[in-house]
């Protein structure tokens, strides 16, 4: 089934039940209004002259017709391209020239001069945007055409075909476009779906970006395969908007990377909110501290909240947490391998299966793993090997019953003086702390030992910023004396990508020069 063919089916089984909603500017869809809108778009691409395998891009921030124009592609078989709404201007060109861009859609009530002047500056002229007479021509020209169009082209899909391009986070370096068909995403959303049992009942809010696939694939696929009703409540993060949108739509399920949840948490008016309708959810995208899953599970009401793990390249999800899963499985690991999926920790040096409990690489094969990112043959061979296991590059372990725990990204880990430290350890510890909001450790080149730690921490409000003493001495006899960090950095927050992931490659920078 592609992508075009699963919405047309839950259009005819959920006809008038709601589908979509843009809390921002308070328009609502139907199921059958989202497929008859989808429609429009793709006849209206057409119309322009749009072909299967073409790449559309989209810039926009959340907004529903980002909904519409993922189905729009779909369904002609157009190559969605994402991207990413805080790209600058080079980042911009880097993706249009290497996606080899046909049509770019883009929305103009955010930010909109800076756009514009991005494109001027790439020379980029093929662009729509949303709101603008472009945009009302494409729709209206789909709903001119000929419906028959559309019928024709879907004898003409597969659904192994390129339907995606969705560029990695950046979080360890440049964004990789990894190409994804409907078979790899599709599938992976029906599944998200029926481990969190979504019905036609349940109303799903994304404040996380639909330019990433934790919004377009685990939201929007999820919800819609099973008839449950996509939520959007603001463009951009924006916790109160959120809890807002939690209470005045009743939604029973609501996704976040770890960032996201704390600042809903710690928001001075969380306790205003009734957010008693919630059921489920997502955490995902990032180290997910227990500390903050229990209090999700309790303050939030999200009893069977799930915990996923996975990466752009796995369509994304590889490993998930269970509702029938025991609390400590639910707040302390990333859960087992996703159904028909394969997933094994390897010794990264020799390939090697590792005894449970061993912290190796973890890798992932089947339906899931990417066709390959676009137009680099090189680096796609580097991730996927010739037996099609995805190499990650995080590492794990995994237990007796087969659940996963995520250590660290490689990349990540910091060697002191010999000993492997996995930072997301201490940084759990640092969670305990009763006047430490967020915490993150980093390495810092250290002439005697190689590599240093050093904790960025939030403080709650009020508090008085920590001094290494103080944390040096909260940490004593708490844990292994090369694991206490050296240098302790307070701060407001951290460098973060859009979706929300904290980056220590910035932070590393920072730090030397702080050092320095
Ligand atoms: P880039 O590949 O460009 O550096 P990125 O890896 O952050 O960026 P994504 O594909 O968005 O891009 O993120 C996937 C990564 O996020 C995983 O490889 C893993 O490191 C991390 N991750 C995802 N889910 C979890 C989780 N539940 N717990 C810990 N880490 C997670
Ligand atoms: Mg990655």
């Amino acid at each position: 089934e592609t992508i075009g063919e699963n919405l047309e089916r839950a259009a005819a089984r959920y006809a008038d039940r709601e589908a979509l909603v843009d809390v921002a500017t308070g328009r609502r869809w139907t199921y059958t209004e989202l497929d008859t809108a989808a429609n429009e778009v793709a006849l209206g691409m057409l119309a322009t002259g749009i072909a299967k395998g073409d790449r559309v891009g989209i810039w926009a921030p959340n907004c529903a017709e980002w909904v519409l124009i993922q189905y729009a592609t779909a369904k002609i078989g157009a190559i969605l391209v994402n991207v990413n709404p805080a790209y600058r201007a080079h980042e911009l060109g880097y993706v249009v020239r290497q996606s080899g861009m046909r049509l770019l859609i883009s929305a103009v009530a955010y930010r909109a001069s800076d756009y514009r002047a991005m494109l001027a500056e790439i020379g980029f002229e093929q662009t729509v945007f949303i709101g603008e007479p472009g945009w009302d021509e494409l729709v209206a020209a789909g709903r001119r055409a000929d419906p028959a169009l559309l019928r024709e082209r879907t004898t003409i899909l597969t659904f192994d075909d390129p339907i995606n391009i969705q560029y990695t986070s950046g979080t360890t370096g440049f964004p990789k476009g990894a190409t994804l068909s409907h078979h790899n995403i599709l599938n992976n959303g029906v599944f998200v779906a029926e481990g969190l049992r979504y019905t036609e009942e349940d109303r799903v809010c994304l404040p996380v970006p639909l330019y990433h696939c934790f919004g377009m694939v685990m939201g929007n696929l999820a919800a819609t395969s099973h008839g449950a009703c996509v939520v959007l409540p603001a463009p951009g993060f924006d916790p109160e908007a959120t809890l807002a949108a939690v209470q005045a739509e009743r939604c029973t399920s609501l996704y976040g990377v770890p960032t996201m949840f704390i600042a809903e948490l710690g928001h001075p008016r969380f306790a205003e909110f009734d957010l008693s309708s919630l059921r489920t959810g997502i955490m995902a995208g990032a180290p997910c501290p227990v500390e903050v899953m229990k209090r999700v599970v309790g303050e939030m009401h999200m009893r069977d909240v799930a915990i996923c793990y996975g990466m752009t390249e796995t369509s994304p999800v590889s490993t998930m947490t269970r509702h029938d899963d025991g609390l400590a499985q639910r707040t302390e690991t990333v859960g087992r391998a996703m159904p028909h999926l394969e997933v094994k920790i390897v010794d990264p040096g020799t390939g090697q299966v590792l005894r449970r409990g061993q912290p190796g690489e973890l890798c992932t094969r089947g339906y899931s793993v990417m066709l390959g990112y676009w137009n680099d043959p090189d680096k796609t061979a580097e991730a996927v090997d010739p037996a099609r296991w995805m190499h990650t590059g995080d590492l794990a372990t995994m237990d007796a019953d087969g659940y996963f725990s995520i250590v660290g990204r490689i990349k990540d880990m910091v060697i002191r003086g010999g000993e492997n430290i996995y930072p997301r350890e201490i940084e759990e510890f640092l969670y305990t702390h009763p006047d430490i909001v967020d915490a993150q450790v980093i390495g810092v080149p250290d002439a005697k030992y190689g590599e240093e730690l050093m904790a960025w921490v939030v403080m709650r409000p009020g508090s008085p910023p920590l001094t290494s003493e103080q944390l040096r001495q909260f940490c004593t006899d708490r844990l292994a004396h090369y694991k206490i960090p050296r240098y302790v950095h307070v701060v407001d927050g951290f460098p973060v990508t859009v979706t929300g992931k904290v980056r220590k490659v910035e932070m590393r920078e920072q730090a030397v020069e702080l050092l320095a």
